[in-house]
């Protein structure tokens, strides 16, 4: 039997982290004050292998897991990881397996993933203005690249692509329309993300969250939109198409329209850590298990014993009383 939740919730999702490294310092995610020089990232033999990684997907997938979504950190940061996509796309029942990227090795990544046997990628970029974009990642990187990095994909048939666009207060949501424009009448996918309070160290404000019913009304002022529905129950993505059909967007509303009761993700972090909310104050160490010698059914009860405990909602209790917890930071866990 699948487990449940104590809300009743199935597990659908898995989300792995590869690494905890990154190449970018986007101020929201890994601001440079607290991942600086003197960061000590996990050391590489405290990252799960490809092959302790492959077991456990093997193991989730018995338990209903259905899609799987490579993350960080920075994914393809992590040497050869299309032999992991390779390993993880073998894997009976696994219908749809995808990796987010913020598209700065993608270009000479695309071919050799979509090899593999990646279903599609999803590209973070949060502004077509250098100047801009620059000071979000913090790091100098061009849009101009990123943008090859979309079209590269596209071409290797990782599309359509999503390109994921966090969205700050005084920072990029005057740009919202331009970027929208952008991929209009593309297959691209563009998602505006408000931005959240994840880890500790993001200095987060609800001051600086845009509402995304505000996202969608200064779109649908310039381009007209009409919603539509899911694709599937519990799709985080609101979508929403142009009236003059030229595609669509979507915008995910964490903070403002929690979507908690539809939450099927569980998260592996890169040291093999199995949390059940990307609030999470702990999670549950599947590595000691696996390098303890563990056989697959003492590590398939134990995985479902930390899913029938669990009762995250984070999103939807967000208040002054949960101020002040110890949260995971998520280039860790696994955005
Ligand atoms: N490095 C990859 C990337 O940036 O696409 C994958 C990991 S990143 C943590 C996954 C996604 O989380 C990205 O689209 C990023 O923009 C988003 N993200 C990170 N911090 C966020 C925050 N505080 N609020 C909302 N989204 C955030
Ligand atoms: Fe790196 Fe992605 Fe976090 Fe930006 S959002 S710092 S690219 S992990
Ligand atoms: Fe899922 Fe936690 Fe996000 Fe709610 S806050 S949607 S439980 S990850």
């Amino acid at each position: 039997m699948d487990p449940r939740d104590t809300l009743n919730r199935p597990l659908h999702d898995l989300r792995i982290s590869v690494t905890d490294r990154c190449n970018f310092r986007c101020t929201y995610c890994m601001p440079k004050e607290v991942f600086g020089r003197d960061y000590e990232f996990l050391a590489r033999q405290l990252l799960l292998t490809f092959e302790e990684i492959t077991r456990l997907t093997r193991l989730f997938v018995g338990l209903g897991v259905r899609k799987v979504r490579l993350t960080g950190g920075e994914p393809l940061l992590r040497t050869d990881v299309e032999e992991l996509v390779a390993m993880l796309a073998a894997i009976e029942g696994v219908d749809d397996l995808t990796l987010t990227t913020n598209g700065s090795l993608l270009e000479r990544k695309a071919e050799a993933l979509a090899a593999a046997g990646l279903d599609r990628v999803t590209v973070s970029l949060d502004s077509l203005n250098d100047t801009t974009f620059q000071a979000m990642n913090d790091v100098g990187y061009p849009v101009a690249k990123v943008l090859e990095a979309i079209e590269a994909a596209s071409t290797a048939g990782l599309g359509p692509v999503k390109v994921n666009v966090v969205v700050k207060r005084g920072v990029n949501d005057h740009e919202v329309v331009a970027m929208a424009r952008h991929f209009k009448g593309t297959p691209h996918i563009v998602r505006f993300i408000e931005y959240m309070d994840v880890g500790h160290t993001n200095g987060w404000r609800l001051d600086d969250v845009v509402p995304a019913a505000d996202v969608i009304a200064t779109i649908s002022a310039a381009m007209p939109l009409e919603a539509i529905a899911p694709n599937y129950p519990g799709e985080v993505a609101n979508r929403y198409r142009y009236a003059d059909g030229s595609g669509e967007i979507g915008v995910i509303a964490s903070v403002t329209r929690p979507f908690c009761g539809g939450c099927t993700r569980a998260r592996l972090s890169a040291e093999g850590s199995l949390y059940t909310c990307l609030f999470a104050t702990g999670g549950h160490d599947l590595r000691a298990m696996l390098r303890d010698g563990a056989d697959d059914a003492a590590i398939t009860a134990a995985i479902t014993g930390v899913w029938e405990r669990r009762r995250d909602r984070y999103s939807e209790i967000r208040s002054a009383a949960t101020a002040g917890w110890e949260k995971v930071e998520m280039s860790y866990i696994g955005g």
